[in-house]
């Protein structure tokens, strides 16, 4: 076979883009595959990886069986990539990094959504609390087992500076230069802030779109809220008697293609005037540059503003929430008192865990293998092992 050569992973991107040429490496050093760029790898490892399996049957909003035509984790990290690549390409800014980024970003999330995350953290309270992007960081840095080098993925310092989107105070003092931001008030790179902004574009829209589907959400609320509103009066001026289903998908269409042109043309606006040299001096801005217009970002929260009253608060949605919490909480008292019943790789993660850090140590074992579960899984061994007559 004729060996194939790797392009230059970093032909054509902007210099304040994350350039493979600067980045601040892995962990453990590791020698360069003879085709495939750093970036790449990480995308690829995050692909390959157990957990990002699991996303397909984690769920954010609706749980995974109220119907098979809900966004997933996993359909929604789709759906940020594919903005956040779409914006990438348009700032020369490092696709292959945006793109593992996206993938990455929900991996440490707990089964049932937010309700999920909400109870695990309260049942960590005594034991360093639960943080759902510091545990996405976990499961690429330490939790998934697959080499024979290493602990975790060892992706590069950019791909976990973009995964750790938040961070405690407390906790960023124990992560050392991935940290410091947190601390110092610095920004990650260009990508990392993309991501993050993606995301939130990514799941207003698709929340208004499954908040309709699932007939939470009515027209006639969200023509209430201004984004919504505009681009709904325009869909049915230019097509009358359009079906309902066209005009929901049409309206959310014109709606994410109106927030990302505004992202797109700001964030353009804000590197011409700030001309970063690198991503170091994006790093030392004192504000993101990736960022909406005044105007347009007013919009956005009052979208998410609605979402949270409307949706996350609709009582179908409460009533998983409260079921939710009752197993969270009933599996992690069952395997605090007893870890042996958690399968062996975490039965002796706790061990280990408890003969370093006595039960603040068992506890983050037992959250750890929580966390990895999807809603299917975690409600079946809710059902074995705590109560069998839970309707959820
Ligand atoms: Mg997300």
């Amino acid at each position: 076979m004729v060996p194939v050569q790797l392009p230059d992973p970093d032909k054509g991107l902007a210099s304040c883009a994350a350039l493979q040429a600067n980045s601040r490496g892995r962990v453990y050093p590791e020698s360069p595959h003879p085709y495939r760029g750093e970036f790449q790898r990480d995308r690829d490892r995050i692909i390959h990886s157990a957990a990002f399996r699991r996303l397909v049957y984690k769920t954010q909003v609706f749980v995974n069986h109220e119907g098979d035509l809900y966004r997933t984790r996993l359909t929604h990290s789709l759906e940020v990539s594919q903005i956040a690549r779409t914006v990438a390409v348009q700032l020369g800014l490092n696709e292959q990094l945006v793109e593992a980024i996206c993938l990455a970003h929900d991996l440490g999330h707990t089964p049932f959504g937010h309700a999920g995350q909400d109870s695990l953290n309260d049942c960590m309270r005594d034991y360093g609390g639960f943080e759902h992007n510091l545990q996405s960081l976990r499961v690429v840095d330490k939790l998934e087992e697959k080499y024979a080098a290493f602990p975790g993925l060892n992706l590069c310092y950019e791909t976990r500076e973009g995964i750790l989107k938040h961070c405690s105070r407390h906790n960023a003092l124990e992560l050392g230069e991935l940290g410091r931001r947190f601390i110092d008030g610095g920004q990650p790179g260009l990508e990392a802030q993309l991501v993050n902004i993606a995301d939130a574009v990514a799941y207003n829209n698709h929340d208004v779109d499954d908040g309709i589907r699932a007939g939470l959400l009515n027209f006639e609320q969200l023509c209430e809220v201004p984004v919504f509103g505009a681009q709904y009066s325009r869909v049915r001026a230019a097509h009358p008697g359009i079906g309902r289903r066209a005009l929901t998908h049409e309206t959310v269409r014109a709606m994410i293609n109106f927030i990302v042109t505004d992202l797109l043309v700001t964030t353009r606006t804000n590197l011409a005037e700030h001309s970063p040299a690198d991503i170091n001096a994006v790093r030392a801005q004192p504000r993101p540059l990736v960022a909406f217009s005044d105007e347009v970002f007013v919009q956005h929260m009052e979208l998410k503003g609605f979402l949270n009253k409307q949706l996350y608060r609709h009582p179908r949605v409460l009533d998983m929430t409260g079921r939710a919490d009752l197993v969270i909480r009933g599996l992690f008292a069952l395997y605090f008192n007893d870890p042996a019943i958690m399968p062996e790789e975490f039965a002796a993660r706790a061990a280990e865990g408890e003969s370093h850090a006595g039960d603040a140590g068992r506890a983050r074992a037992v959250a750890d293998y929580i966390a990895g579960m999807t809603d299917r899984y975690a409600l079946s061994a809710y059902h074995r092992l705590v109560d069998a007559t839970l309707v959820f």
